[in-house]
């Protein structure tokens, strides 16, 4: 293969608990409003609608117990805690059945959400992909290789914001589960392996501050803390 043009850079990845082999990112998929609460305090009735998806960079992932700097051209910061999927193997149209057998792993993540940029999106009909992609905008734990955490299909999620409880729902009240949400976003484009899928919020989400210390937590995942700066 011929040399690079310019320099290259360094693949993301995230550590795997266990084990001193990382999990290489690939590309990072969201599920928007996937629990009902939430979509409800969004202004949308969740039970008219498919699944629907948006993406990060690969490169915006922040390793857990990090700083994250407040970011750029928003007012109006809001953090969503979310279990994020971990994919060893892909493919398209992936059955909901054997959907499951694409899962590397499981960690803990935040989407972050520029959401006054997002609203003046919705309302000219612009995309709003810079106000969900941009530096430091996901968050995320180590990866929880599914052999150590079996399949995850409930438990609490929940989100403090310097000690206060912000956030807090069941993974079972997700409108699509996680091989419901593989089978549809794999019928949209070739998942594979090293991707991962945020797999929604429940509600309760509100903006940050500078200083502010956000822990998430998922039953049987390692907490994700990190500090707005
Ligand atoms: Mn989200």
């Amino acid at each position: 293969m011929s040399a690079y043009a310019i320099q290259m850079w360094d693949n993301p990845s995230l550590p795997v608990i266990g084990t001193e082999s990382r999990f290489p990112v690939r590309r990072i998929y969201c599920v928007g409003r996937n629990y009902a609460a939430h979509a409800r305090e969004m202004g949308h009735d969740p039970d008219r609608e498919p699944p629907f998806f948006f993406a990060k960079p690969a490169d915006s992932i922040v390793p857990n117990g990090g700083d994250v700097p407040y970011p750029v051209a928003t007012k109006n910061l809001h953090p969503e805690i979310e279990m994020v999927v971990a994919l060893a193997s892909g493919g398209w149209n992936i059955p909901v059945e054997s959907a499951n057998g694409c899962i590397f792993g499981y960690g803990v993540g935040l989407d972050l959400t520029r959401r006054d940029m997002q609203g003046v999106a919705k309302d000219m009909g612009r995309p709003w992909d810079l106000s969900k992609g941009f530096d430091n905008a996901a968050p995320m734990t180590a990866i929880h290789p599914v052999s150590e955490t079996g399949h995850i299909e409930s438990g609490t999620i929940s989100l403090t914001v310097n000690g206060e409880m912000r956030q807090k729902g069941d993974l079972a009240d997700m409108i699509w589960n996680v091989p419901e949400t593989i089978n549809y976003l794999s019928g949209l484009i070739e998942l594979k392996a090293g991707d991962l899928i945020f797999t929604g919020t429940p509600d309760g989400v509100a903006a940050i501050e500078r200083g502010d210390v956000l822990q998430g937590h998922v039953d049987g995942l390692d907490d994700l803390q990190i500090k707005l700066i």
